[in-house]
């Protein structure tokens, strides 16, 4: 690199269509500066003259003409590297969803809908950054056609992401699946918009602990999207961006096949992946042409993090939940009353593998069948949903559909008492008296 060093301080001169990779551990500040030039990380511009710290980012600031980047403190990486043939695809690709938005805003017909992405691939092909990019692309686009914009109050679209990871989620915490409106580029600092996102509370790391369930919950998302679509042409007309989670043969093909029918997928972008592209061509591409399925270059710059990594990355999910990403909220330790709650799981006694049945026999357990779980000791450290709902008219199907407003985690069950001491965001009342276990578990 052509930095030029003072102490703490390099400054940097990208050339044209190349970046600069910085990577801070959580435990460093360090300060960019855009001095002169164009810069974006991740699609979000960086103002000039402006700072932005970062610390627990792996990141790249790309510049399409020119940029000079001064970083102040010591990163654990940074170094300069070209970038143009995987931003170049990523261009590419966000101006073919522009001009199916366009279309889909000026047509007349009340069923033609903006494009529908899901970006698929292993994991750490760089999906949650083509999703944040593609995001960002068109929350800076000033595409919208005069008229319908300004009665809707937008100069951009508001496209909506869907997080389907329920391993390394990017807007809400671990074992959740959500959709949140996009109406703003994804600051690389304070992370994806968390304003209304919709959320559903599954409750394991990988969906392959119970796929009926995870699939049922993807199918209730996909319902009220399309009724959100149904009520407004914008948003039908800006789309959906969807992330998945890396798993792309056996059951983790299927259910990339079930979310692309379950949301009316109708582009899906597979990240250097030739096998998963020529097996998604050959399942979905030829369906009438309905589906159309592009291949993407990886970026250089993904980095690649172990087993180990992503436990604690979750971990860190939710304690950044509960404290908040700088630790500046302060979360409360609450007791409720055993009795008055209903804590559910989805799927039937113990887990037996299948290897564990006698030859030729196959579980009877029903993978959505909703069973009560008694307050006991087995609950601490138990993350729980707590879904929208009500007690009186609670049914199995309500908890396979409702949205989940928030977590807490129980700290402690004092049986004598009847009390469970829990851990909640914020003081109050809990939104419903209904609680959804799964696998998680979380120590404060
Ligand atoms: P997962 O396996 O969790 O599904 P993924 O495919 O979504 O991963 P990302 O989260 O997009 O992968 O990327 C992995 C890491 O690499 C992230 O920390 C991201 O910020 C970083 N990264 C992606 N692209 C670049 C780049 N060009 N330069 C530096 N870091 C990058």
């Amino acid at each position: 690199a052509d930095g030029e060093p003072s102490g703490d301080v390099m400054t940097y001169h990208l050339k044209a269509e190349h970046e600069l990779r910085i990577e801070v551990d959580f435990d460093r500040q360090v300060t960019v500066k855009l001095l002169s030039g164009d810069a974006e990380i991740f699609g979000c511009e960086l103002p000039k003259g402006g700072a932005k710290t970062l610390s627990g980012v792996k990141c790249a600031i790309f510049t399409w003409h020119a940029a000079q980047i001064q970083i102040v403190g010591k990163p654990d990486a940074c170094y300069e590297a070209e970038a143009s043939a995987a931003m170049r695809s990523y261009l590419n690709l966000h101006t073919a969803l522009e001009e199916r938005r366009k279309a889909a805003v000026t047509t007349t017909s009340p069923t033609t809908k903006g494009p529908r992405v899901l970006v698929v691939g292993n994991t750490d092909a760089g999906k949650s950054t083509v999703c944040k990019i593609l995001c960002s692309y068109a929350c800076r686009a000033d595409a919208m056609h005069g008229g319908v914009a300004a009665a809707a109050g937008h100069d951009h679209w508001v496209p909506v992401f869907v997080d389907l990871d329920v391993g390394q989620n990017s807007v809400t915490p671990p074992g959740t699946i959500c959709a949140v409106p996009v109406d703003a580029p994804v600051d690389p600092v304070d992370g994806w918009p968390g304003e209304a996102p919709l959320v559903y509370y599954f409750g394991h790391a990988s969906p392959g602990e119970n796929a009926a369930h995870y699939k049922a919950l993807v199918e209730s998302m996909a319902r009220v999207l399309a009724q959100r679509e149904t009520d407004d042409v914008l948003a039908r007309a800006a789309g959906l961006v969807v992330n998945t989670m890396g798993w792309t043969d056996g059951l983790g093909y299927d259910l990339l096949l079930h979310a692309i029918s379950a949301l009316s997928i109708d582009i899906v972008a597979v990240i250097d992946h030739d096998k998963l592209t020529a097996q998604l061509k050959a399942h979905v591409g030829s369906q009438g042409g309905d589906v159309q399925v592009v291949k993407l270059p990886k970026s250089g710059g993904v980095v690649t993090r172990d087993t180990n990594f992503r436990k604690r990355a979750r971990d860190r999910m939710i304690r950044s939940y509960f404290y908040g990403s700088r630790s500046e909220l302060n979360p409360c330790a609450s007791a409720i009353d055993a009795s008055s709650f209903k804590v559910f799981r989805v799927g039937g006694g113990a887990r037996a593998p299948n290897t564990a049945l006698p030859l030729g026999a196959t579980s009877r357990m029903d993978p959505l069948r909703v069973a009560p779980l008694p307050m006991t000791r087995d609950l601490e450290r138990c993350v729980l949903g707590v879904l929208h709902g009500d007690n009186a008219a609670l049914g199995d199907a309500d908890v396979l559909s409702k949205p989940c407003a928030g977590i807490v985690c129980v700290t402690e069950v004092d049986a004598s008492r009847g009390k469970v001491h829990i851990l909640q965001p914020s003081p109050g009342s809990l939104p419903s008296k209904l609680l959804l276990s799964g696998t998680m578990r979380w120590n404060d």
